[in-house]
């Protein structure tokens, strides 16, 4: 049977069964033997027996599989997502698409369920321009997870349904092509599945509805807007995110000194303590813009960390540098994490505080040889440095990227900053490319691990790895927002080993 590219594991195995004849998916694989629990929860060795069963590519087919962690969890590739993602206990379809793909009530095999039909966030059909609709509800789950009996069942039902039509939105097309073919690198990207979508919709909620509109009691439609909306500023990072909320706190009839009541439901969403750790990088970021925008009290909870009590940065003149930070001025500022004031004195930028100027006079003490030029390592690496890498391994921007499960941005600036060693490289790939030697890269990885690779040996989502090392104290790389958190090796040992 034809395996389409968008066609999760269950919905093969559903229509497999209809084209059989079998009366339901159960009945199917109570004939064959076939381990009907375990395909539904997504497991490997099941997905491997469908896709011989089927005849088809099983790494295509995993890749569109959701796996079902327990406790609401679930994972797709390197996605993470939450129950409230999805429509679990009924079955959504687009009806143009069944009435075009579905000649009668006894062909429902001819339909590939799409994947993401079942993302709660994804709401409308592009190809049709219309609504999705969910069918009847079942007593059964069971009944509710077999898709092509449920098509053959409700097939009348579907041909009655008007068609609402809508337009498919920059955001339900962001979603969809995530989860079909993967994620990039911006702070969406960076930002777990259940997380994005439901940010980009109560975000919305608030540009839309003011900061007195609560978080119930809107239409389908309505939130359909509302993701499209917030979609527009997440996409831009976190400054964009940033700019939105101070506009915020400039409208009229705002009281514009509390964070809560300027953020309305967008706050009240973001301090619930249901969401998990997998929230934490974007409440990180609005946290961040709080505390550099309104003045908190000393000890009030922002989105669950106590304030310091500390005027906004912004009011406040910032702190000086001294001692080793002062004498590397140039060096912070080239690193993105100081500033030159008009009068030519150099101040540390918004962000940093104590403990980064800590973590890099202790990176700059680990690599002494490069002192005081590392801004020019990939123009010196013409000369010398390059004959004196001629023979050795290189590695792309993106490779080295992937291989330490970081942006390419955070590559490219570690290599600026000489924690790696760059060279151009034109003979190696596409003039003026700067590639990695793998010597300097195995050195990296001796002493520093980054989130990404520590998430995927602990199998944890990555924003809860975060907050468990901040919680803990561990410090990361001194390095503007905005990149991958790298972190000293020894330092997760030692937090590891105390965890045990
Ligand atoms: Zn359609």
């Amino acid at each position: 049977m034809r395996h389409d590219a968008f066609e999760p594991a269950s919905s093969l195995l559903s229509r497999l069964a209809a084209r059989n004849g079998a009366g339901s998916v159960q009945r199917f694989c109570g004939d064959i033997a076939f381990p009907i629990d375990p395909l539904f929860r997504g497991e490997k060795v099941a997905i491997e027996q469908l896709a011989q069963l089927a005849g088809c590519d099983l790494s295509a087919l995993e890749r569109v599989s959701i796996r079902h962690l327990g406790k609401g969890h679930f994972r797709l590739r390197d996605e993470f997502a939450s129950l409230q993602s999805f429509q679990r206990t009924r079955i959504r379809v687009c009806p143009e698409c069944i009435r075009s793909e579905m000649p009668s009530a006894a062909e429902p095999w001819r339909v590939p369920r799409r994947l993401q039909w079942k993302f709660s966030s994804i709401r409308s059909c592009p190809e049709h321009g219309c609504m999705l609709v969910s069918l009847p509800p079942e007593k059964f789950s069971k009944d509710a997870r077999d898709f092509s009996a449920q098509l053959r069942k409700h097939y009348g039902w579907i041909l009655d349904q008007p068609v609402i039509y809508a337009d498919h939105s920059p955001f339900e097309e962001y979603l969809t092509n995530r989860i079909l073919k993967g994620r990039g690198e911006r702070l969406l990207d960076r930002l777990e599945l259940n997380v994005v979508s439901r940010a980009c919709e109560v975000l919305g909620l608030r540009i839309a509805k003011g900061s007195d509109a609560s978080l119930a009691g809107h239409r389908e439609a309505d939130w359909m807007s509302f993701g499209a909306l917030g979609y527009e500023v997440l996409k831009g990072g976190p400054l964009a995110l940033s700019d939105c909320l101070a506009a915020m706190a400039r409208e009229d009839g705002v009281d514009g000194r509390f964070f809560g009541r300027v953020f309305g439901a967008w706050a009240t969403w973001l301090k619930s303590l249901s969401l998990g750790d997998e929230f934490e990088p974007l409440r990180d970021v609005v946290r961040r813009h709080i505390f550099d925008h309104f003045s908190v009290r000393r000890g009030v909870l922002v989105l669950g960390v106590p304030s310091e009590g500390m005027a906004s940065p912004n009011a406040q003149k910032p702190f000086s540098l001294k001692g080793f930070a002062k004498r590397n001025a140039e060096d912070l500022v080239r690193r993105g994490l100081a500033k030159r004031n008009a009068d030519g004195s150099i101040v540390p930028m918004g962000f940093v505080t104590q403990r980064m100027l800590a973590a890099y006079e202790r990176e700059r003490r680990f690599f002494p040889a490069r002192k005081g030029s590392r801004a020019k390592v990939v123009v010196e690496a013409h000369g010398a440095g390059a004959a004196e890498a001629a023979g050795e391994a290189h590695l792309s921007i993106s490779a080295a990227a992937q291989g330490l499960r970081v942006t390419a941005k955070t590559v490219v600036y570690l290599v600026e900053n000489g924690l790696l060693y760059g060279v151009d490289a034109p003979e190696l790939y596409r003039r003026g490319t700067t590639v990695v030697t793998a010597g300097s890269l195995a050195q990296f990885r001796g002493s520093f691990i980054s989130l990404g690779e520590l998430a995927d040996v602990a199998r944890r989502p990555q924003g809860a790895l975060s907050m468990r090392l901040r919680n803990a104290d561990v410090a990361l790389l001194a390095m503007p927002y905005g990149l991958s958190r790298i972190y000293w090796r020894e330092d997760v040992d030692t937090y590891v080993a105390a965890e045990q």
